[in-house]
Order: C-alpha cells, then sequence, then structure tokens
C-alpha cells in the first residue's frame, strides 16, 4: 500500500487528491490534511459574502482541463437553488461562495468514482512537523496524532504577508489593526461612521470594499496604494494574438514583466486593449510556472 499525505484542503490540495483518486494505481491511499472545518474552500473560497466574486469568468474554472464545461454544467445543475443564480453564462463572475462548494463536491465525487482500492482519508488537523524516517515521511499533528506516508505534498497555500512596515510596532497588537483580512470577524466591532484604512489597492481591498458597501458603512474608506494604482474594470475585450507562442520565454520574472509591457505599447499602438494582452498570456501560464 502505497500512502500519499497532502498537507492543505484548500483547493490546491483538494484537486490533487481529485486527480489522484481518478489516476492512482490500485493500493493507493489518499491523506488530506485541514485544519479548517471545510475542505475544498481554503482562503479564497470560505467566503459567506455574495458579492465576493470569482475574479476569472465562470466558463473558464473548470477544475478538469480536459471538460472545460465542467464547472458551467454543475452550476447548470444547480440553478434556482438558494446563492445560485437562474442562468449562467460562460463570461459570467459568480460569487466565490459557490467555487468552495464546486471544489468540495467535485472532490466527493472523485472519492465517490475511486477505483477499487484507491482511497480517500479526511484527516482534521494541523500538521506541525514533518521528518524523513527510513526513505518516509513523517507527519506529526498539533494534536500528537501521526502518519507515515511515501510522499507529502505541501499545499499550504501562501503564508500571511509582511507587516507594511517591517518592524515591530506597538500597532500591530492593537485591535483596531487586522493584519490577515481574509477571516471572517475582520469587521466585527466597527461602527457605520467609522472611517477604514485600507492599506493596498488589489482585490482584497475591493472585497472590503464591496463588504463594507453591503453592510451600509457610511464611514469613509482610505485606500492606500504604492503606486497610486487602482483596480482596473473588467472590460469584455476581442481575443488578441498569442504573442509568445512562437519564441522562447523570458528567464526570469522581470523579464515577463518587461516583454509583458512592451507588448502592451505595442498592443495599445493598434488600439488594442492591454486586457487583450494579459488574456494572450493566459494560454501560457502553465508553461510559465
Ligand atoms: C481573497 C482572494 C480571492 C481570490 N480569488 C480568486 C479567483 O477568483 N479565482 C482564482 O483563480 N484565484 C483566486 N484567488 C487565488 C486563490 O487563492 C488560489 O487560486 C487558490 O485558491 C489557492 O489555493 P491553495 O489551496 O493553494 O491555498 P489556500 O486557499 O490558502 O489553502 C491552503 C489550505 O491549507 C491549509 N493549511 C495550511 N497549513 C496547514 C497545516 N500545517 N496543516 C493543515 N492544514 C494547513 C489551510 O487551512 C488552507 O485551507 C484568490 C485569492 C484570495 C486570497
Amino acid at each position: 500500500m502505497r500512502t500519499i499525505a497532502i498537507i492543505g484542503g484548500g483547493p490546491s490540495g483538494t484537486l490533487v487528491a481529485t486527480h489522484l483518486l481518478r489516476r492512482a494505481p490500485p493500493d493507493t491511499r489518499v491523506l488530506l490534511i485541514e485544519r479548517r472545518p471545510s475542505i475544498g474552500r481554503g482562503v479564497a473560497y470560505d467566503t459567506e459574502c455574495a458579492g465576493h466574486l470569482l475574479n476569472v469568468p465562470a466558463g473558464r474554472m473548470s477544475a478538469f482541463s480536459d471538460a472545460p464545461q465542467h464547472f458551467m454544467d454543475w452550476v447548470a445543475t444547480h440553478a434556482g437553488r438558494p446563492g445560485f443564480p437562474d442562468k449562467a453564462d460562460p463570461g459570467d463572475f459568480l460569487p466565490r461562495r459557490l467555487y468552495g462548494i464546486y471544489l468540495g463536491d467535485v472532490l466527493a465525487e472523485a472519492r465517490r468514482a475511486a477505483p477499487p482500492g484507491v482511497s480517500l482519508e479526511i484527516v482534521a488537523g494541523e500538521a506541525v512537523d514533518l521528518e524523513e524516517v527510513a526513505g518516509r515521511g513523517r507527519l506529526t499533528l498539533a494534536d500528537g496524532g501521526a502518519f507515515e506516508a511515501d510522499r507529502v505534498v505541501l499545499a499550504l497555500g501562501n503564508l500571511p504577508g509582511e507587516y507594511p512596515i517591517p518592524r515591530s510596532l506597538p500597532a500591530y497588537r492593537s485591535p483596531r489593526y487586522v493584519h490577515i483580512p481574509w477571516r471572517g470577524d475582520t469587521l466585527a466591532g466597527l461602527k457605520p461612521d467609522d472611517d477604514v484604512l485600507l492599506v493596498g489597492q488589489g482585490l482584497t481591498a475591493t472585497d472590503l470594499m464591496v463588504q463594507l458597501d453591503g453592510a451600509g458603512h457610511r464611514g469613509t474608506i482610505h485606500a492606500l496604494s504604492r503606486h497610486g494604482l487602482r483596480v482596473q474594470v473588467h472590460r469584455s475585450v476581442q481575443p488578441y494574438r498569442s504573442f509568445l507562442a512562437d519564441e522562447s520565454a523570458p528567464g526570469t520574472a522581470r523579464a515577463w514583466v518587461r516583454r509583458v509591457r512592451a507588448e502592451v505599447r505595442a498592443a495599445a499602438e493598434l488600439g488594442v486593449d492591454w486586457r487583450a494582452v494579459v488574456d494572450g498570456l493566459r494560454p501560457h501560464a502553465q508553461a510559465i510556472w
């Protein structure tokens, strides 16, 4: 019996488990270790706020590259249920909460359909130690539980971000300061007329603005951006040429940025929106990684 342990049951760990259940040879035991109560949702999709939307159109969110319609079909079978749209188009940006439910269903289905001898065990707990003992991984959980595995997959997600000023400041210990903004209680204790400062001006800041707006917040929301840039609104664009297909890939992240910026300038001269250039990059995302 071969054991594969996956630490982290967010989207990455859940999808690794799903694909293993579909493809692993007989006599494979998959352990999925997650410290949160829910499987599949991770940080991004564990939100109850209906205004927190996917930032990728529904038609491109299938869990299976060989079945690009899979997410759309799943949404269609749930049409009209609470929180689900009556009808969805591939270009729609759906609530992230639905995607979390989808990933949970995808895993449950893979578990049901797994071939004989391939099994999944979901372990509720936090992995706190991992060492190699006689060529196998030995995992320890916070509650003292232990597992041995032939392979260990780390699907821990991103670690919490740095502090805005990297030294110990009393402000960081204040209840007014929220370092991890994705927890459900981020806005707890805030009065409707309080002012809010969002440090950063990306998608998480947008999430919080949507959440504040939905809660009827009246105070001023200040949003800080180092480069003075704001989140850009999505716009449907005509497809742009797949500009990286016929050349060798830049070797560094910085070179990629330069390459894409140059292409954005070239496209602008042809009257093509920069969003189309970003779309032209998407088919290469796997190769870039
Ligand atoms: C607010 C937000 C919105 C996003 N929106 C989108 C979107 O619309 N579309 C998109 O494609 N991507 C989106 N992303 C990116 C998204 O996070 C990634 O695509 C993907 O969900 C990351 O999943 P993950 O499993 O790697 O990480 P995570 O979601 O962080 O999951 C990691 C899991 O590992 C668990 N874990 C960590 N350490 C341990 C341990 N020691 N023991 C046990 N369990 C552990 C955590 O509890 C967590 O559940 C968004 C990200 C954020 C933060």
